[in-house]
């Protein structure tokens, strides 16, 4: 009997030496899961969650406006969720893969930047039927397709307002700059390097810019224009072509964003432009570093303000409440939301005048 005692005793000992261990392992554990979640927005209580994973496809890593978005997008998310970003070589079908495996994987949301906006159609209908929520970003999916399920979004910016402040850019300085008139004809001859073709923005800051110089009451003839898919060194070799052909006939150069604009200076540079007083306009949409470098030197007249950041931001803050099974409000994302699915960021007019509105 007494060796029974001591048989009891000696086990009851053991096991409040194992739930001693027991609460300092969940200690350590608690320790370890707050020291994890030092500097994020995690709370306390939310320790022991799993983050929401989101899968981001980007239409080509290797594109100026695209990185900004993605190194922004990677900070919203520290702390919050896990995001699995993947570059799809501008290779709409390398694309369709990545979200299949997306899908496969049964991530909480998606976050796609399409090669070919005409593809959302088939994306959005594998997401559905997978449950899988998509916000789409910076190439707008057609009409009809934003319309095939509920639990699609779209964040970007209105492309003819860019266009437009591209021409009033432009309108004014050919106004207060009757030289600009080189062969004094009253009539601007200009060359348009524009994206890709299908590309919304390519569309409409081709259109509107010309139309806003037109309403601007100056008289317009289009010497060349062509596709340099947003590409510098695409854009610099259709330029030197381009003045190998006009050569000073050209008096302005209108490109549908800064990268294609940075690559036209270069081949005008070349041509002996930008020194010994001979200057022809240039303008430009993003407001990239290099860009806003451009108009600091005097080579680059104006750009618009793209807003990566923000953008960056409403896709992710979507994607982030998607991801939890809710639908996104004002009040959770932090933006407006037009027609129950698109979140609409400024552009912004920059000159030498408000460089810093630029760096944001
Ligand atoms: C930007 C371009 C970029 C393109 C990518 C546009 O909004 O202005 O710089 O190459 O988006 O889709």
């Amino acid at each position: 009997m007494r060796k029974l005692l001591t048989y009891v005793a000696l086990l009851m000992f053991v096991i409040s030496i194992v739930l001693t261990g027991c609460g300092n392992s969940s200690n350590t554990t608690s320790t370890s899961n707050s020291q994890q979640n030092a500097g994020s927005s995690t709370s306390s209580n939310t320790n022991n969650k799993k983050l929401p994973v989101i899968g981001v496809a980007i239409y080509k890593f290797d594109d100026t406006f695209m990185t900004s978005v993605r190194n922004a997008m990677n900070e919203d998310a520290q702390g919050k969720a896990q995001l699995n970003m993947v570059d799809s070589q501008n290779s709409q079908p390398t694309q369709n893969n990545q979200i299949d495996l997306f899908i496969t994987k049964h991530v909480d949301a998606l976050a796609i930047n399409p090669v070919d906006r005409t593809a959302a159609g088939t994306i959005i209908s594998k997401a559905k039927a997978a449950n899988i929520p998509v916000v789409f970003f910076n190439r707008e999916p057609l009409p009809q397709d934003m319309q095939s399920w509920d639990k699609v979004y779209y964040v970007g910016a209105k492309a003819e307002q860019s266009g437009i402040l591209q021409g009033q850019i432009m309108a004014d300085y050919w106004k207060s700059h009757p030289e600009a008139d080189k062969n004094h004809d009253g009539v601007m001859e200009y060359v348009m390097l524009m994206g890709q073709p299908g590309h919304q923005d390519a569309i409409l800051r081709t259109k509107y810019s010309i139309q806003t110089v037109e309403e601007a009451g100056i008289k317009v003839k289009c010497l060349a224009q062509d596709y340099a898919n947003w590409d510098r060194v695409t854009a610099h070799d259709k330029m030197a072509a381009w003045l190998s052909a006009y050569g000073d006939k050209i008096e302005a150069v209108f490109a549908n964003n800064d990268d294609m604009a940075l690559g036209a200076i270069q081949a005008l540079k070349e041509a002996g432009y930008f020194k010994n007083g001979k200057y022809i306009p240039v303008v430009g949409v993003d407001a990239t570093v290099p860009g806003v470098q451009a108009l600091k030197d005097g080579t680059l007249l104006g750009t618009v303000l793209n807003d990566a950041k923000n953008q960056a931001k409403a896709t992710f803050n979507i994607a982030y409440v998607l991801a939890q099974g809710q639908t996104p409000t004002k009040e959770n994302i932090g933006y407006d939301i037009t027609d129950g699915k698109y979140v609409w960021i400024p552009y912004k007019k920059i000159t030498k005048d408000n460089i810093n509105d630029a760096l944001q």
